[in-house]
């Protein structure tokens, strides 16, 4: 039977407003970035355009010749963006699974009117600001102390002695699930209130470690930075804004909570949205840059800067981005390092635990550093023009 290609239903293009194109796959959740020839040639496919047949007037500037329009079809087919109409259901691609991450789906949030987030949102910061003005009013005044001194001290004094007593340890644990669910609620209902569809959330296990997540893929047909820039901050304002009012109505049980939970908000707002792994910061900063790949081009930049100078490639365009990559590449390897401290010091053999965490640190730099291709393998063959 002949083939016959063409483009999976599932499929949504967008063009965001910086001329960058984003396909994203409403059903598995991928997402890729193709230039404007390809972008091109998936609307004439999607048009009934078969490669081999004369060129519509949208590839017509393009000059593919027959050859080079099969070849480039081919290449859409092996990275799943056009299937073979016939077949596409008696092959379905693999999906890539990761065997140490486990997801656990726990509800699909329901599309939210335009009107009705907003409404939600004012609601939310009203009673941050009303949390934050009762707080600061019941501030302890000692003489000769301000406000300002006491909440300082007060960090100090979190940050110094982090012990959770047994007691405080089951409310601590809950004040942390209802928070995570505030940040991941936030991200989804900001979503599907531009996009009118419901948005998976739930919990992820990674290693074991547990951490709610919202899928917010579908961000990606969001035609406006302005429109993707609240999803990803909504999570950490959300959370930090019901940390206050948290805090605010606990009023003086937060003692029983212990030192901790005041750590809680600042923390939350730190961990989520200082950019040294895949979290919303980074996420931000990739649509601040315009990157979709920032990590990668940030390891590239990294690697040329410090390991293997490249004089064929220039000075990279930001300063910042061999830095950027250099923290980012060390920041796993040194928490490999203090956790072998860590544990040492737990089982009073401080010195195996130092020598075991340098050798695992260097084995996840070497492996980090070993994983970092140099070429350009930027979709090499998927230009049309
Ligand atoms: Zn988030």
């Amino acid at each position: 039977m002949l083939t016959r290609w063409m483009i999976p239903a599932t499929q949504l293009r967008t063009q965001h407003e910086d001329g960058q194109w984003l396909v994203f796959d409403d059903a598995t959740g991928e997402m890729w970035q193709v230039t404007q020839g390809v972008a091109d040639v998936l609307e004439s496919l999607d048009e009934g355009w078969q490669p081999g047949a004369p060129l519509p007037p949208r590839l017509q500037p393009f000059n593919l010749a027959p050859a080079d329009a099969s070849a480039l079809v081919a290449d859409l087919v092996r990275q799943g963006l056009v299937v073979d109409a016939v077949a596409a259901k008696a092959f379905p691609r693999p999906r890539r699974r990761r065997w140490y991450i486990l997801t656990w789906s726990i509800w699909r949030v329901p599309a939210l009117s335009p009107g009705h987030w907003r409404l939600m949102v004012t609601v939310l910061a009203a009673a941050a600001v009303a949390s934050a003005a009762i707080l600061w009013t019941d501030l302890p005044v000692f003489p000769g102390q301000g406000r300002i001194a006491f909440l300082a001290q007060s960090f100090r004094g979190a940050l110094l002695t982090p012990v959770v007593s047994k007691r405080s340890f089951g409310g601590l644990l809950a004040c942390w699930v209802l928070l995570s669910a505030v940040h991941e609620l936030a991200h989804a209902f900001t979503l599907t209130s531009r996009t009118g569809k419901p948005v998976e959330v739930g919990l992820r296990l990674m290693f074991g470690w547990p951490r709610p997540f919202a899928n917010v893929t579908a961000l990606v047909t969001l035609a406006r930075r302005s429109d993707r820039i609240p999803v990803l901050l909504a999570g950490s304002f959300a959370e930090f804004a019901a940390w206050l009012v948290l805090l605010a109505a606990l009023g003086e049980r937060v003692v029983a909570l212990g030192l901790p939970f005041v750590l809680l908000g600042p923390i939350v707002l730190l961990a989520n949205l200082v950019p040294l792994m895949r979290n919303d910061g980074y996420l931000l900063l990739q649509e601040l840059t315009g990157d979709r790949d920032l990590m990668r081009t940030a390891r590239r930049a990294a690697h040329r800067a410090f390991v293997v100078a490249d004089p064929q490639v220039g000075r990279p365009t930001r300063w910042w981005l061999p830095w950027y990559g250099l923290f980012e590449l060390a920041l796993l390897p040194a928490t490999v390092v203090l956790l072998g401290l860590f544990l040492g010091v737990l089982v009073s053999y401080p010195t195996a635990g130092v020598v075991s965490g340098f050798v695992g640190g260097a084995a996840v730099l070497s492996s980090r550093l070993r994983g970092i291709d140099t070429e350009a393998g930027e979709w090499t063959d998927a230009h049309a023009a």
